[in-house]
């Protein structure tokens, strides 16, 4: 296991802004994870997963943050059956490909989502044009709770809009999850591939750095016009709604400026409006 002191979050997330964790653990097992987690329940400690849907906002981190990656990167598929199990530090987009490659119908149009697996599913991330989520073939999620592992299934995690169990139950950390997908043949697979990829290749967070979409509620109307407002380097992107970007040197309060603009513009107006995006 790593143990890192004083480590810039910045170079962890995708935003690439923020603060310095105190304590950076990198477990290496499944063990050391649940170790870890075990030992830091009491106090409180962050998971991070690629650090995609993050915006670390504070200067110092106190809460020893535990990054999953590399402890739990495994991918199991059955060809036949089609069940696919994937350790929660695993790229979604190694799974979804590794997946197709095995003649599987996998959540093609979420490859433009750089998030692992237990990121994805804490989240329920998904691209809502296409009608696709990650839990849409989940069969059962495997979780730690610091003392003992037990499963649920798909019903139990009360999946919804970027939401699931695991934003009340932020103690208990996923260690897997199992995935059932048909088969389908490659050039029908490889069609729906392309389509999704093209849908999104004119987004801008795909050439600067972000976290994705900033609110998951908001009001279309406000939100369109936060388009193109800047505070140096940290901008709500000219071209994609609701996304903040960083050109390079952005600050944590030039991105908290936008965000709190945001937020004012729809409460003057008593419009609804919640983050999709953490904030450390
Ligand atoms: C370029 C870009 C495109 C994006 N496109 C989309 C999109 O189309 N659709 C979409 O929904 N999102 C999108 N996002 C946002 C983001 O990728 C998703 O929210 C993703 O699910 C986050 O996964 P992650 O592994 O990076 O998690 P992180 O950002 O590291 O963590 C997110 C949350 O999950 C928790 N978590 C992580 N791992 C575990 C675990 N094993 N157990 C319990 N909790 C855990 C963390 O503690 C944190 O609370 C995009 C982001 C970027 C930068």
């Amino acid at each position: 296991m790593q143990h890192l002191k004083s480590q810039q979050l910045k170079d962890y997330t995708t935003l690439k802004v923020g603060g310095t964790a105190d304590n950076l653990f990198i477990p290496s097992n499944l063990d050391e994870l649940k170790e870890l987690v075990g030992e830091h329940q009491r106090k409180g400690y962050h998971l991070l997963g690629n650090g995609s849907n993050i915006f670390v906002a504070s200067r110092r981190i106190r809460k020893p943050v535990i990054l999953i990656g590399q402890a739990l990167q495994s991918i199991e598929i059955d060809q036949t059956s089609g069940v696919v199990r994937a350790n929660a530090g695993a790229d979604i987009r190694k799974m979804i490909t590794d997946s197709t490659r095995c003649g599987l119908r996998a959540p093609v149009e979420l490859l433009t989502i750089p998030a692992t697996v237990g990121g994805a599913l804490f989240m329920n991330a998904g691209r809502s044009t296409l009608k696709t989520t990650i839990s849409d073939h989940l069969h059962s999620v495997e979780v730690f709770d610091g003392r003992n592992t037990f499963t649920l299934d798909k019903q139990q995690c009360e999946f919804g809009h970027r939401h699931s169990l695991f934003h009340r139950r932020r103690d208990w950390t996923i260690l897997s999850a199992e995935f059932r997908y048909q088969s389908m043949p490659s050039s029908e697979l490889q069609a729906i591939r392309r389509s999704s990829l093209d849908a999104a290749k004119d987004k801008c967070y795909r050439r600067h750095a972000s976290a994705g979409t900033v609110f998951k509620i908001c009001d279309d109307r406000l939100i369109k016009r936060m388009r193109g407002r800047r505070f140096s380097d940290a901008a709500f992107s000219e071209s994609t709604t609701n996304c903040i970007l960083n050109y390079g040197s952005a600050k944590p309060w030039q991105i908290r400026a936008l965000i709190s603009l945001a937020i004012a513009s729809h409460w003057i107006r008593r419009k609804s409006i919640h983050l999709e995006l953490e904030i450390w």
